[in-house]
């Protein structure tokens, strides 16, 4: 039932987004405005206050655009804010280390919420940071937001994460913490999930040895946008230099990042018979010039085996949640009865993320393995929703929903 103009701020990844939403009372399509830009690189391993006060200015120029940035009203800010960190209030939490290749050291340790309120007064902005969530969070509200039986909410971008709607008397850490729905919303940070039954290549070993993050976030290592070209990049190297399939090892090769996740679902989705696209980017982003069809199909085979790993994966990490909230059709952790007597109830999980919105391949791959693993009959139960822009338009909705007009 809120009622006003509310912003968001989106911060944790390859590109940061500043959107502006109007409420109108009643729940209604909500057509927030969004603009997006790349964080420059320099600014995801300096100082935090040039990288505040770059967001500063960008949110500056938005709000002007539409508002006057001089009224004596408090704008209403939600961030989200896509990392690891310590909530210690609805507004207010400390980074616990930073991911997907940022490395800014000052901040860690430190509260993000007032390191961003101090670059908005800087920058003379007259606006409030009233919410600090995960991205995670941000699009569980607005999955739920639009559809009441969403459970959990799934982003699968630059990295992977995930957030679920817990009992709070099931969650061991917040004994004694009471809340009014009887519930609490989990951000799992499921890009750092680890398992010895996780076998992992020497790809990824060697790429995990090479990042910013050793020894970190080795789940989002084999499934996000960050990763997957890099990990094809490897094994086109080894390929290269223990066969003649692509000629003259390239120098290129060696350089981490050449081959970026969009490049790699384009020479995967190629379907030119003479794999016309696989050939250009060979040439053109990895200097392997006029190599014979059976090598641009053995890389075609390459992007689909690291895809289709990721995907699957991403699909079991939905399925653990469904398992643990009783929603895979095996009545719960407690429940003993078998999949067929239970009623299994529409359970909606809300995805975001350019991976699995933009790579075909990689989202059948994850339905497939869901109604692998699920099992048609109970698969059918399960819809998943894309929510467009979820994790900033959700953090102005919590936002509005903590305004206190
Ligand atoms: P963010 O994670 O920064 O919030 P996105 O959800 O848009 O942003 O995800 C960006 C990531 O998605 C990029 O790092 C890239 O790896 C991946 N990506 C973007 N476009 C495509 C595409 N067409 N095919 C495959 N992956 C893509
Ligand atoms: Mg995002």
């Amino acid at each position: 039932s809120e009622k006003g103009i509310f912003y968001a701020l989106d911060l944790g990844g390859t590109n940061f987004r500043v959107l502006r939403v109007e409420l109108g009372g009643q729940r209604s399509d909500l057509d927030p405005d969004v603009e997006q830009q790349p964080i420059p690189e320099q600014l995801m391993t300096g100082r935090s206050e040039d990288l505040f006060d770059f967001i500063a200015s960008s949110l500056y120029q938005f709000v002007e655009k539409n508002d006057s940035v001089q009224s004596p009203i408090t704008k209403l800010l939600g961030f989200t804010f896509s990392f690891p960190v310590k909530q210690t209030s609805v507004s207010s939490g400390v980074l616990i280390k930073w991911t997907k290749g940022f490395a800014i050291r000052d901040m860690v340790e430190k509260e993000v919420a007032g390191a961003l309120q101090q670059a908005l007064t800087r920058k003379g902005l007259n606006m409030r940071v009233s919410v600090l969530v995960n991205d995670t969070v941000g699009t569980l509200a607005l999955g739920h937001y639009h559809d009441a039986d969403t459970v959990a909410a799934v982003i699968i971008g630059t990295g992977t994460n995930a957030c679920y709607w817990e009992r709070t008397d099931a969650i061991i850490k917040c004994q004694g913490l009471l809340t009014t729905s009887g519930g609490m919303v989990v951000n799992m940070e499921w890009g750092n999930f680890w398992s010895s039954h996780l076998p992992r290549t020497s790809y990824d070993i060697e790429l995990d040895a090479e990042s910013p993050n050793p020894n970190d976030q080795g789940f989002e290592k084999m499934i996000s946008g960050m990763y997957l070209g890099d990990i094809v990049r490897r094994v086109i190297l080894r390929m290269s230099e223990e066969s003649d399939v692509f000629g003259p090892v390239s120098s290129r090769l060696y350089l981490p990042f050449t081959l970026r996740t969009p490049l790699m679902a384009a020479m995967h989705e190629d379907d030119s018979p003479e794999l016309t696209q696989v050939a250009r980017i060979l040439k053109d982003v990895l200097d392997i010039p006029d190599i014979p069809l059976k090598a641009r199909k053995l890389v075609v085979k390459i992007c689909d085996v690291v895809t289709r790993r990721a995907a699957r994966l991403a699909a079991a990490g939905i399925v653990g949640i469904l398992k643990k909230i009783g929603r895979d059709g095996s009545g719960g952790i407690t429940g003993g009865r078998s999949r067929s007597d239970i009623k299994m109830r529409r359970t909606a999980v809300a995805v975001e993320g350019s991976l699995y919105t933009q790579y075909t391949m990689f989202r059948e791959y994850l339905h497939e393995a869901l109604n692998e693993i699920l099992g048609e009959d109970i698969a059918r139960h399960v819809v998943v929703i894309v929510t467009e822009d979820g994790s900033g338009t959700g953090a102005a909705l919590l936002a509005a929903s903590h305004s206190s007009e």
